[in-house]
């Protein structure tokens, strides 16, 4: 088992990502910590855990609170004694999210309310638990869009993603000697709720699929994978990287046939 003896802390564990990776670390051994806002889907994950003999807890938190950023990490340590991985993963992708002139100011706030800010407040609560610990390992979820720029706008969410590769970096390298390590997980376009309501016609989504070299749309499950990887001591010398799981879309210029 890859995370035995671990506590893993996992935001957004209600749905897609997140819960695919809150079912993942539990039957590698892993104690889960899902974080919410969804309380009645992250209790399920909770349940569905435990059915298949893990162990698991459910804390609300809205990632974008101090407060409540706080008392997450607090409920980890409280609940099972510490804290080893982190996964700030929750994030938002607004139907209103549009190019600069069209987003409205609130929707820009929001946005980065919660996928960036909230990344900085999980890892300003968060590193400290580590250290408690003896290290660790933070896995933020970026996104393929940090890196690429597409004729399909969001541009608040685009600037959020951007800036959770700059804090993640500048985190790995500031706390390098302590045993913590920092990673970007950037998933290309996924076949979950998130990017289906956004992407809402077919049209819309055909738009996407022309360009991914495997035409098809990634897995929540595949993701969970890769941020698997990166929790567990098989990551022991990858830190600041932009890990890109894209399914080659970011290194693609035009996609065969
Ligand atoms: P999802 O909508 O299935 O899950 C996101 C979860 O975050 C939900 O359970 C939601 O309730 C929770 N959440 C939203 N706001 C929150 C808040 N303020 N506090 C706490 N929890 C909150 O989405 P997903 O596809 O699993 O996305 C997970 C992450 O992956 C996001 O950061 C997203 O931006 C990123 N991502 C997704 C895709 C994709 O195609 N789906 C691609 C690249 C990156």
């Amino acid at each position: 088992m890859r995370l035995k003896d671990k506590v893993a802390l996992i935001t957004g564990a209600s749905s897609g990502i997140g819960k695919e990776a809150a079912l993942l670390f539990a039957k590698e051994g892993a104690e889960i910590v899902c974080v919410d806002v969804n309380d009645a889907a992250g209790k399920q994950t909770v349940a569905e855990i435990i059915a298949l003999g893990g162990k698991a807890a459910y804390v609300h938190a809205d990632i974008s609170k101090a407060k409540d950023s706080e008392n997450m990490v607090k409920f980890a340590e409280e609940k099972f004694g510490k804290l080893n991985v982190m996964f700030n993963n929750a994030g938002i992708m607004h139907s209103s999210d549009d190019d600069a002139i069209n987003t409205d100011e609130s929707i820009w706030d929001l946005t980065m309310n919660i996928n960036a800010k909230g990344v900085f407040l999980g890892c300003k609560y968060g590193i400290p638990a580590m250290r408690r610990a003896g290290g660790g390992s933070i896995i933020n979820t970026a996104s393929f869009v940090a890196v690429m720029g597409a004729a399909t706008p969001q541009i608040a969410y685009t600037a959020s993603k951007g800036a959770v590769l700059a804090i993640s970096r500048e985190l790995a390298i500031v706390h390098a000697k302590e045993n913590i390590r920092v990673n970007s997980l950037c998933p290309g376009p996924l076949h979950t709720e998130l990017l289906m309501k956004f992407l809402n016609t077919d049209e819309k989504k055909n738009r996407r699929l022309v360009h991914l070299p495997m035409g098809r749309f990634g897995e929540a499950k595949e993701m969970a994978k890769a941020a698997l990887f990166l929790a567990s001591d098989d990551s022991s010398y990858v830190t600041a990287s932009d890990f890109m799981v894209d399914g080659g879309l970011s290194a693609a210029y035009v996609t065969a046939e």
